[in-house]
């Protein structure tokens, strides 16, 4: 809305909901002086009000729509970068694990023997591991039945 100063020089555009229903005292910024500004009319105010609500939704509806394009680019960057390293620690620690336990197995199962005659519990463990391996020698002597002849 647009007030007058008191002194009547001056224009002033105020939002309407800084006045309020009720009028307040406001203070000419050039002259100093202070008046009892009356509100707007009911019905201005109302019009200055929905245009005032319009244009906060406004506001808001182009910070939605700004945001996502935001979120969506950042989300693209950020996590896929995160996850590659955390990826890459587990596959080293899980290989590293592997080989460890594969060499200790392949140890033990050469020294069997000496491990059964000192723990004998681990008998059963041993004659599966056993059967295993036999049936590893089965399958890969299979897979190399099918490839020698190529050889010959
Ligand atoms: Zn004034």
């Amino acid at each position: 809305m647009i007030i007058d100063c008191a002194c009547k020089k001056y224009k002033f555009a105020v939002k309407a909901e800084e006045i309020g229903i009720n009028g307040r005292v406001v203070q000419c910024g050039v002259c100093d002086q202070k008046w009892f500004q009356e509100p707007a009319s009911t019905e201005e105010f109302k019009v200055l009000k929905d245009n005032y609500i319009k244009e906060e939704e406004e506001k808001i509806k182009k910070a939605k729509a700004q945001k996502p394009i935001k979120e969506k680019s950042d989300k693209n960057y950020v996590p896929v970068k995160y996850e590659k390293t955390i990826e890459k620690d587990y596959t080293k620690i899980f290989l590293t694990i592997l080989v460890i336990s594969v060499i200790s197995l392949a140890f033990s199962f050469e020294n069997r023997e000496y491990i059964i005659s000192k723990n004998p519990e681990l008998i059963d463990f041993f004659s599966l591991l056993e059967e295993f391996v036999e049936y590893l020698k089965k399958y890969y002597s299979d897979i190399i039945d099918v490839l020698t002849p190529k050889q010959n």
